[in-house]
């Protein structure tokens, strides 16, 4: 039987950080399904659509990465995909108490399904969406923190010269 993980979040947009935990994930699972987390509450600067996009496009020749989006529990989408895992990037001391926060909660309402963190690689633990929109929306460098589509989709979309 192949083994599946969803990995939640924002990917508003998606990094380097992020890339690290998926490549890092698929040394430990079969298939991983990214899944970006529709928030009505959270202001984003790319649609859900466009986040979804720009996902797939980084993975395009990756057979291994499904792309999808949910709204509702991540515990419920990641039962509805047959997944039995979520899992997990840890920057810092910061992300701690949040994710076992959501990781206790998780495992009370859905004591079936199992949270899985991965700490994030020394090349990538200062990365976060966050930042990369703020040094974009400054004219900054931002090759080193992306892919090259989402260097080019951010600058787009930002309105900063190439
Ligand atoms: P962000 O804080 O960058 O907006 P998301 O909400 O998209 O992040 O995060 C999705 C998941 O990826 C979370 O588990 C988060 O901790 C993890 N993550 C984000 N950036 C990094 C990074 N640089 N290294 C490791 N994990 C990360």
């Amino acid at each position: 039987m192949s083994s599946i993980a969803v990995y939640p979040g924002s990917f508003d947009p998606i990094t380097n950080g992020h890339i690290g935990i998926i490549k890092r994930g698929l040394l430990v699972f079969d298939k991983l399904i990214v899944a970006v987390a529709i928030n009505v509450r959270k202001t984003t600067l790319f649609t859900v659509e466009e986040r979804v996009e720009l996902i797939r496009e980084v993975f395009r020749d990756d057979s291994r990465i499904e792309v999808g989006s949910f709204s509702g529990l991540t515990v419920e989408y990641t039962k509805m995909v047959g997944a039995r895992v979520i899992l997990r990037g840890l920057r810092a001391v910061a992300d701690f108490e949040y994710e076992l926060m959501m990781a206790n909660m998780n495992k009370k309402i859905c004591p079936d399904i199992e949270t899985l963190f991965m700490m994030t690689g020394e090349e990538h633990f200062f990365i976060n969406s966050r930042s990369v929109k703020e040094i974009a929306s400054l004219g900054g460098p931002i090759d080193f923190l992306v892919p090259d589509e989402v260097a080019i989709a951010l600058k787009r979309k930002l309105g900063v010269m190439q």
